[in-house]
């Protein structure tokens, strides 16, 4: 028996997994020559190489009239602004997403309605959404999470049946394809964040893909103070300062030129991991549907069998971290966040309309055992790292395996922990 890294043993892997974000002399020297231009704002909207970015964007998206700005955030609230939506209307929302999938609809007045994720690929599950639809609902955000992207035959179909607006947050999809049609191009908007974690970064920065052409111009006019945008120039709207800056866009410009070469490699190594992990006892991956047919790896979820580890993922993200290979346990369930508790919000939503937060009553079982017992979140590097790195986390994942007896150990431990004072200090984990 060896011992785990947790307990002073040597670990898996002590090289570093390469650093992100990248870049390379074409940064240097878009950022430099817009610096030297005088032109390093958003004003007038859209600037010289905004207006490129957005050009190409859509292109690489694979259609789509693109709207750049400041995060993939206000991404999603300008659609709901654009597209009309707000106080008291419903939006669908899936339980398992970053928190601004929600705060999105919230900070336009409207009331997020949270509903439960698919096993399959841990996106929004379409049969829940046909459920939770009144005749309040407007509008069902889907979040293509991970590897994976939302069954989008299904929820266009619900989305038509019921004359409901359909936005894809694919803060995580940048480059993926569902039977060949860009993510952020099916529904009628696509929302994308450039923030410096994504696969395509500029530090920060957002991308709005609207399907319609006069939906991008009120998009593009309430980001710049409701400046007109329309040829006549005659369509005012409510707007405020969400404009992106020339220099992020520099930097997007030479972003866009490294990512289909960053996307290959990627693949190439996930197909590598694949074939690795599916031999591997109390492992399971999520499905593989054959109609997302270019996958984009920002994460890459896996489960664990607790009973196999002797451990829910909490324990077993902490001891494979320690041999040197970087996984996290992912999104808690979104009642889990204090920004959604009726008295720990201080926006108006939640106050006005508490029943839309009652987790209490809330049915979320697939999402609540993903966050709190078997979903394992790989980073992206783990994908740039050569079959090296995708070894070494299989290495990683198979020394936990022979050494089941250890992750136990620490499973009691956390219980204890947990037991007298209320929560989980991880770093005293293997002592307690
Ligand atoms: C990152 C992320 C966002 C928000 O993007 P920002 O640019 O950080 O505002 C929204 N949704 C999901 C699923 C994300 O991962």
């Amino acid at each position: 028996m060896t011992q785990l890294a947790v307990f002073g043993g040597q670990p898996i892997r002590t090289e570093k997994y390469p650093q992100w974000p990248v870049f390379d002399d074409r940064d240097i020297e878009a950022v430099t020559n817009t610096i030297k231009s005088g032109r390093w704002g958003g004003f007038p909207y859209p600037g010289q190489n905004t207006a490129m970015f957005a050009e190409r964007f859509a292109e690489m998206q694979g259609g789509g009239y693109a709207v750049p700005m400041m995060n993939g955030t206000i991404t999603m609230e300008v659609a709901l602004r654009a597209a009309d939506i707000g106080w008291g209307d419903e939006v669908i929302v899936p339980a398992y997403t970053f928190q601004a999938t929600a705060y999105a609809p919230m900070v336009v007045g409207a009331c997020p309605v949270i509903v439960d994720i698919s096993p399959d690929n841990y996106c929004i599950d379409p049969q829940r959404v046909e459920e939770a639809i009144t005749s309040k609902t407007k509008a069902i955000i889907v979040v293509h999470i991970a590897n994976q992207m939302t069954d989008m035959d299904a929820i266009m179909e619900i989305a038509k049946k019921h004359g409901l607006v359909v936005i894809e947050d694919s803060a995580h999809a940048h480059g993926a394809r569902w039977r060949g049609m860009g993510s952020g191009t099916i529904g009628d908007f696509g929302s994308f964040s450039l923030q410096s974690a994504k696969i395509l970064t500029t530090g920060e920065g957002g991308v709005l893909l609207c399907k319609d052409e006069k939906m991008a111009e009120r998009a593009a006019s309430i980001i710049d103070c409701g400046r007109p945008k329309d040829a006549d120039g005659k369509n005012y709207t409510m707007g405020v300062n969400y404009r992106w800056s020339e220099i992020h866009a520099a930097l997007g410009l030479a972003a866009l030129e490294r990512f289909p070469e960053q996307m290959q490699e990627r693949e190439s190594n996930a197909d590598y991991l694949e074939e690795s992990l599916s031999e591997i006892e109390g492992i399971s991956l999520l499905k593989r549907d054959l109609r997302h047919t270019r996958r984009s790896f920002y994460r890459y979820i896996i489960n664990i069998d607790p009973d196999y580890f002797n451990c829910e993922h909490q324990v077993f993200c902490y001891a494979l971290s320690k041999e040197g290979i970087p996984v996290d346990t992912g999104y808690p369930a979104m009642n889990r966040y204090d920004l959604f508790q009726p008295q720990l919000s201080k926006l108006p939503v939640p106050s006005a309309f508490p029943e839309y937060f009652d987790f209490e009553t809330m049915s979320l079982p697939v999402t609540e055992r993903a966050s709190q017992v078997e979903a394992v979140w790989m980073g992206e590097s783990i994908f740039r790292a050569s079959k090296q790195g995708v070894d070494d986390l299989v290495a990683g994942i198979n020394k936990l395996a022979q050494n089941r007896g250890q992750l136990s150990k620490l499973a009691e431990n956390r219980q204890r922990m947990l037991d007298q004072h209320g929560i989980v200090d991880l770093d005293r984990l293997a002592e307690f």
